[in-house]
Formats: structure tokens, sequence, C-alpha cells
């Protein structure tokens, strides 16, 4: 499941990998986790269509059994999938990433701690990234739910910040 979006997007949001419906429809963030990162672009200004959605993972982490349950990905799975978000990143070129999640954080932050960073923007490589905890911690753990709205709204401040690309 690649992700979805403008080609040439300002801000690309990264989550961790599909779950059980965004496996089905081939689409990004499309469950429960999906309705809350919808509030939180339209929190931070954005809407949907403003920004490209894609994952670490593409392609969905599960256990085996029935019903196969969503699990963290594995270091292998997270290299085996970077050379995609790698080269998606070199196309759209954006110059905000958002990433959603400690696993997401990993793939761009080797190191730093979610905890640590969350809505506090990092400037690398001339871009910037947004750390934000993942919407499926927040729907799990209500507390962070606030965090994550004041945290979002950091992007509001980066998308001002210059207005070409
Ligand atoms: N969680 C993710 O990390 N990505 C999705 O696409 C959906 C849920």
């Amino acid at each position: 499941m690649p992700g979805e979006g403008p080609a040439r997007a300002r801000v690309v949001f990264v989550g961790e990998g599909p779950g059980r419906q965004e496996d089905a429809t081939g689409r990004p963030f499309v469950g429960r986790a999906g309705q809350l990162l919808d509030a939180l672009l339209q929190h931070a200004g954005l809407a949907r269509s403003d920004v490209y959605i894609t994952n670490v993972l593409k392609d969905r982490a599960a256990t085996p059994g029935s019903p196969p349950r969503d699990r963290a990905p594995a270091p292998a799975e997270v290299r085996a999938c970077a050379p995609w978000l790698v080269a998606q990143l070199r196309l759209i070129r954006p110059r905000i990433i958002v990433t959603l999640g400690r696993h997401s954080l990993d793939a761009f932050l080797p190191g730093l701690r979610i905890a640590d960073v969350h809505g506090r923007p990092q400037r690398r490589d001339g871009r910037t990234i947004l750390p934000l905890y993942h919407p499926s911690y927040a729907l799990h753990n209500p507390a962070v739910r606030p965090i994550l709205f004041r945290d979002v709204r950091a992007l509001r401040a980066l998308m001002r910040g210059r207005a070409s690309r």
C-alpha cells in the first residue's frame, strides 16, 4: 500500500504500517486512527487532500491466526520497505515530514525518544521533521489526545515559515 496524496505535497505524514482496513482498501489511515488524523489535519488548518500520507511499512504486519492482529513492525520489515519510502520522498521532496508514532520517528531520527521530542520540529538536511504521537496511541490513551492536538499546531507555524516549497 504505497499511500496517497498530491505528488508535490509540501507535507508528508508517515505512519507505521497499514492495518486491516487499509490493507483491504489500499488507502492509508481509513479506520478509527484515520478519523483522528483527519481531525488533527483540520486542527492544523489542512485538508487530507493537501498532504501526502504514507507509512514506513508498505504491507500489513499482523500476527498469524484468526483473526490476525496488528503488530509492531520487525526491524527486517522496516529495512525491506525503506527503499520505497526513500524513493517516495525523493520524488515528492516535501519540506515537512510528520512522523506518526515511535516506529516512524525511529526511521528518520534513530535514537530519539518520542516522549522527549513530540511536537518539537527537528531540522535535518534542509527539511523539517515534526514528531507526533501515533493517533492509535491516543485512541488507547485518552490523556494523549490533547497533547496530540497541541503538538499538531506546530504545523501551522511551520507552514507559514516559508511560502515556497
Ligand atoms: N496506522 C498506520 O500507522 N498507518 C495506517 O495507514 C493506518 C493505521
